[in-house]
């Protein structure tokens, strides 16, 4: 390192200050989005394995800038939750989707179970559960239609009474990406989930590799003994699904079906669905 000279240095720090000032570009314009209607939220189907009917969805937000076309999730989520923006957000996000629900037609809307993203900073935002409430009273929607999907990470240092008033609620709870933290287990045991998502990263190995057809087979066993549903996301081949069906996995989403749609064409695919 000692012959790098300075201009490496120079060119070292430069680099820093690159990822900074675009970090701080996305904040400003996130800000931007969430100000002007930029975000959006698309849903993606979940099909009940046993029935080949569709049974839910999972709402996900989507941000096409206006300076900065399409950024992912994976980037502006964690800009959000460092700016101090993630409850906006989140209000946002729920606030969308309760209005996308009233409006699609009720036979379909009746047989939604609605999967929403929540982020580890949500659960201890003060306000957020009685405004999610009064959301839901203004469309008489009812919390039990909603599944709240946190992932491990959010749960590492949260208040359990706080995620608990969620459920107390009427809202159901899935631990998302599950497979993939520490101490998955150890959260089935005191927290009071409804539904266990087997992480995609595992999906994606089914059948090729028998570690993950191991540790699949494993989690939907212990999660069906523990009372939870179980849903498998990211699922993409036929293969993937015949394995899940002999393994009694109750729900399955992925790009097998579709990838996640704005509304009007949710609703489309709905109403096109046949049941294989
Ligand atoms: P996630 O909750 O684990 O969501 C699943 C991701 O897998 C989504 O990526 C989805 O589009 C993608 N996916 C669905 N089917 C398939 C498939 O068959 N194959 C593959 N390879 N991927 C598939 P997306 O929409 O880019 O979201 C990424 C992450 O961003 C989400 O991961 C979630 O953690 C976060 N996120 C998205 N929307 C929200 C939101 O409204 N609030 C919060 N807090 N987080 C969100
Ligand atoms: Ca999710
Ligand atoms: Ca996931
Ligand atoms: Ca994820």
């Amino acid at each position: 390192a000692k012959e790098l000279g300075k201009g490496s240095i120079k060119l070292y720090k430069q680099g820093m200050t690159d990822s900074r000032r675009k970090s701080l570009q996305l904040e400003s314009a996130l800000r931007d989005a969430l100000a002007n209607d930029e975000i959006q939220v698309y849903w993606q189907p979940q099909i009940n394995l046993q029935s080949g009917e569709f049974v839910g969805a999972e709402v996900l937000a989507r941000w096409e800038s206006k300076t900065l076309g399409w950024v992912a999730p994976d980037v502006f989520i964690p800009i959000a939750e460092n700016a101090g923006l993630m409850s906006q957000l989140t209000r946002i996000v729920f606030a969308k989707t309760c209005n996308a629900l009233i409006s699609m037609p009720s036979a379909i809307r009746e047989r939604l179970k609605v999967a929403v993203n929540l982020s580890a900073l949500d659960i201890s935002q003060p306000g957020l559960l009685d405004d999610m409430l009064a959301e839901l009273h203004k469309h008489a929607l009812s919390p039990s239609r909603f599944e709240l999907e946190l992932t491990e990470s959010a749960l590492l240092d949260m208040d359990t009474q706080q995620l608990a008033s969620f459920k107390d609620a009427g809202f159901c709870l899935a631990l998302d990406d599950f497979g993939t933290g520490y101490s998955s287990l150890a959260y089935l045991n005191t927290l009071p989930f409804d539904v266990l998502k087997i992480d995609k990263s595992f999906i994606a190995q089914i059948p090729r590799e028998q570690s993950s057809c191991s540790l699949t087979h494993s989690i939907i066993q212990m999660g069906r003994e523990l009372g939870c549903e179980i849903v498998a996301e990211g699922v993409e081949t036929v293969e993937q699904v015949v394995f899940l069906t002999k393994e009694q996995c109750h729900k399955v989403q992925g790009y097998l079906y579709t990838k996640p749609l704005p509304i009007d064409e949710f609703v489309d695919y709905c109403e096109s669905y046949q049941s294989p």
